[in-house]
């Protein structure tokens, strides 16, 4: 690649403050290592973007994001947007269906010297992000969820057959690059037979062009069980939107919690890091959220843009980011409270950054 990658930076509403701009900390000192040229762009988004702007997601930032290769973008805390006014809208739909990031990926891992149910954890979930219940994604005007009576609401659920078997593609390729390759497939066709079942044949059809990948399916119920008493088994487990959110966060509790979940939504062209987690606003402003997930979001991005582009650089500076977050959760000093520790938000993000720096 003979130019410099572009990023946007959308911090965000509360936590997204505080854990973005350690984000951006980290993969500067990698790219600096590495000497990956990137060009920053920071975006207005959210709250601050409204009450400065009066617009939650300011007219021109998708033609400004038609530019860019990614973008990390921070929580998004729209449920306290205010309700009346038509421009505080929820941003998070509009970026994932733009520019089609359908692959929601979310991995957990733990780490033996933090405090968790399982130190044994490495699975990864791929989700369908832009399908499903969740009804800003499920119908392309209005809602996806109706009250035709006051006694009754109904709630539309939409699965595709290109949405499954692309979803499905995603799992199937990153498990190739993962050492146990094998995916597992969520769902529940035995009662949602044909939603259900079409998501299940496109995951079957793909087992069949990746024979080198060994294939399972669960019932998303027993999935629940499966995962709680023995995480272990799952290496990359494929699903559609809401059990994937689901599970996704039952995970993230297994490996010690949302601090340490993060997640990228992938699309053919572009790519968001998004932590797993929410806004957090009951810990916001304190300098105590855990920045973890952000930082590794923001890490899965530029592994993402390094193999996307075919820029080594990004690749190794995706490396490094890693290693310097391993190192500084196994020397134990620097880790926000809800590992256990005492360091601040920013504490810990320079820690990691000096960790890249040193490495
Ligand atoms: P959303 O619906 O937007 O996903 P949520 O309602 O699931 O959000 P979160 O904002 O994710 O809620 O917070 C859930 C809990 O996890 C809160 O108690 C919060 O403080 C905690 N939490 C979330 N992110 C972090 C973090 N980075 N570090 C520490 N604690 C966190």
């Amino acid at each position: 690649m003979n130019r410099a990658l572009k990023i946007g930076i959308l911090e965000g509403d509360d936590i997204g403050l505080e854990v973005v701009p350690e984000t951006i900390k980290v993969m500067r000192a990698a790219a600096h290592k590495t000497g990956l040229q990137i060009e920053w762009f920071p975006l207005p988004i959210g709250r601050k973007a409204f009450d400065e702007l009066g617009y939650t997601l300011p007219p021109g930032t998708l033609d400004k994001l038609d530019t860019y290769d990614g973008w990390v973008l921070g929580p998004i805390g729209h449920q306290a947007y205010p309700r009346d006014q038509p421009n505080a809208i929820n941003p998070h739909p509009i970026l994932r269906k733009h520019y089609d990031l359908f692959a929601n990926i979310r991995p957990a891992k733990s780490f033996p010297g933090l405090p968790a149910l399982y130190k044994d954890v490495d699975l990864i979930f791929v989700r369908e992000n832009n399908e499903g219940f969740p009804p800003d994604r499920n119908v392309f005007m209005g809602s996806g969820e109706f009250r035709p009576t006051p006694e009754m609401t109904i709630s539309v659920r939409i699965i595709t057959r290109p949405g499954s078997s692309k979803v499905a593609r995603a799992a199937f390729e990153l498990a190739r690059t993962r050492p146990r390759k094998k995916v597992t497939a969520v769902h529940k066709d035995t009662v949602f037979k044909l939603g259900c079942g079409m998501f299940a044949e496109e995951c079957r059809k793909l087992a069949q062009e990746f024979p080198d990948i060994a294939f399972d399916e669960v019932m998303v119920d027993t999935m629940g069980m499966k995962l709680v008493m023995r995480p272990q088994q799952f290496d990359v487990i494929v699903t559609t939107n809401t059990f994937g959110d689901i599970l996704s966060d039952v995970a993230a509790g297994l490996v010690g919690g949302l601090g340490l979940a993060p997640g990228l939504s992938a699309g053919p062209a572009r790519a968001m890091a998004q932590a797993t987690h929410g806004s957090a606003p009951d810990i916001a402003g304190r300098q105590i959220a855990n920045p973890y997930a952000m930082i590794m979001s923001g890490q899965m991005l530029m592994a993402w843009l390094g193999h996307k582009h075919g820029e080594p650089r990004a690749v190794q500076a995706a490396q490094l980011m890693e290693a310097a977050m391993e190192s500084v959760i196994k020397a134990g000093k620097m880790l926000t409270p809800d590992l256990g520790g005492k360091a601040s938000t920013r504490e810990m993000g320079d820690a990691v950054a000096a960790a890249v720096a040193v490495l």
